[in-house]
């Protein structure tokens, strides 16, 4: 088995250091990775410091991942070495239960494998992620990355870019709709993007006032100063939809009186939803939801798109050993708007065994 040089965190509490993994023999339809780029999503530090319950450690972080295929398995049929390749936040699932039929990796009735924290269906070894130079992913799992668009900045699309993409599309977003989405960070910044490219009109919540001016160069119509009760009034009931991307347990009451008659609120933060009273649903029959990532199906869609369309991240590239400034910066609210590693500061593969 290939040793490769990572960046792993060995518990909640210490910083992410140099670690050495093992990545698997190819199987019959694995596709063999270089890793180029990877980048940081705010989901990495929720799970390396096991802020969504206890991680599995050693823990290398990463699912948005573009690189170049070095190798390929005997039965691969959709990629071969020097292709592009891009992994996200899933590696496997059971490719049997209804969800897997229609293409909802993300919902597999049988767990789902990510990228990293989890375990192999087969052999139960833990998973490692992006923060590392090469990767093993099963064929159905690998997306192809088009040529045209700029590598480092594509890496985003993979979590980012798919977890605005899925439900705008899940929910018909377009033309004469009014949209607003809460937060400018990583997954925010796609969404104005996509939203705006999809034809809808788009506002942006913010904490952040600083944001304002490139919340409107990135696409956005109109920015409302969440802080700003006056503001947060005069704009009651008038949105169709509502994608908010705040990592933080907060008040949704706000946000949901901004709903329209039969307005959806959903988030993507694995947070404790408060504030979402009754009183506040029923009188314009509005709807809270949630949504996770995207199946692979719809992430091909989503690079396509983002192909046609000329969408890539807004990022701040950093090397390797940067990653615990890097962590410490996004939690204070402080990227503009994803880190992306630059793997070659990792070095290449370690001493095979
Ligand atoms: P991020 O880059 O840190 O951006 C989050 C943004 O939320 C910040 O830039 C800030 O924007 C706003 N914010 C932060 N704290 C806030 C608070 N207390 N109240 C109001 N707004 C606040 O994070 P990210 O990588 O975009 O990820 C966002 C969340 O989505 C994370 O919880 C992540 O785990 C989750 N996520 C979910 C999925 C999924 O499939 N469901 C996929 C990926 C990530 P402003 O400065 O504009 O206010
Ligand atoms: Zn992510």
């Amino acid at each position: 088995m290939p040793t490769v040089n990572a960046y792993a965190a060995q518990d909640a509490t210490t910083p992410l250091a140099p670690f050495q993994i093992e990545r698997r023999d190819l199987r019959p339809n694995d596709v063999q990775i270089e890793i180029l780029f990877s980048g940081v999503c705010h989901s990495d530090i929720h799970q390396a410091r096991s802020e969504w319950g206890p991680g599995l450690y050693p823990m290398v972080p990463g699912h948005e991942i573009v690189g170049r295929v070095t190798a390929v398995g005997g039965q691969v049929q959709g990629f071969k070495p020097g292709d592009l390749a891009g992994v996200g936040v899933l590696i496997d699932s059971c490719q049997d239960c209804p969800s897997c039929a229609e293409g909802l990796e993300q919902y597999c009735e049988n767990g789902h494998t990510t990228t990293y924290n989890s375990r192999e269906r087969d052999s139960g070894n833990l998973t490692f992620g992006g923060y590392s130079s090469s990767i093993v992913v099963r064929e159905e799992f690998v997306l192809r990355v088009p040529e045209s668009l700029d590598l480092k900045a594509v890496a985003p699309l993979l979590c980012a870019g798919i977890t605005m993409y899925s439900p705008l599309r899940h929910w018909k977003i377009g033309p004469g709709h009014r949209v607003a989405i809460v937060g400018l960070g990583g997954l925010g910044h796609m969404g104005i993007k996509l939203a705006a490219a999809l034809g809808a009109e788009v506002t942006l919540f913010t904490t952040s006032q600083s944001k304002a001016a490139d919340a409107m160069r990135l696409g956005a119509h109109h920015v409302i100063i969440s802080s700003d009760p006056a503001a947060m009034k005069a704009a009651r009931t008038s949105f169709d939809f509502i994608l908010s991307t705040v990592p933080t347990s907060h008040d949704l009451a706000p946000y949901l009186r901004t709903l329209k008659l039969g307005g959806q609120l959903v988030i993507v933060g694995a947070i404790d939803p408060v504030g979402v009273h009754g009183g506040l649903l029923i009188s314009h029959r509005r709807s809270v939801s949630g949504s996770n990532i995207g199946g692979l199906t719809e992430t091909q869609e989503m690079l396509d798109f983002c192909a046609e369309h000329g969408i890539v991240a807004d990022i701040e590239l950093i090397d390797m050993q940067d990653i615990n400034a890097a962590y410490e910066r996004m939690v204070r609210n402080d990227v503009k708007y994803r880190f992306v590693i630059d793997m070659a500061s990792l070095g290449g593969e370690a001493a095979a065994d």
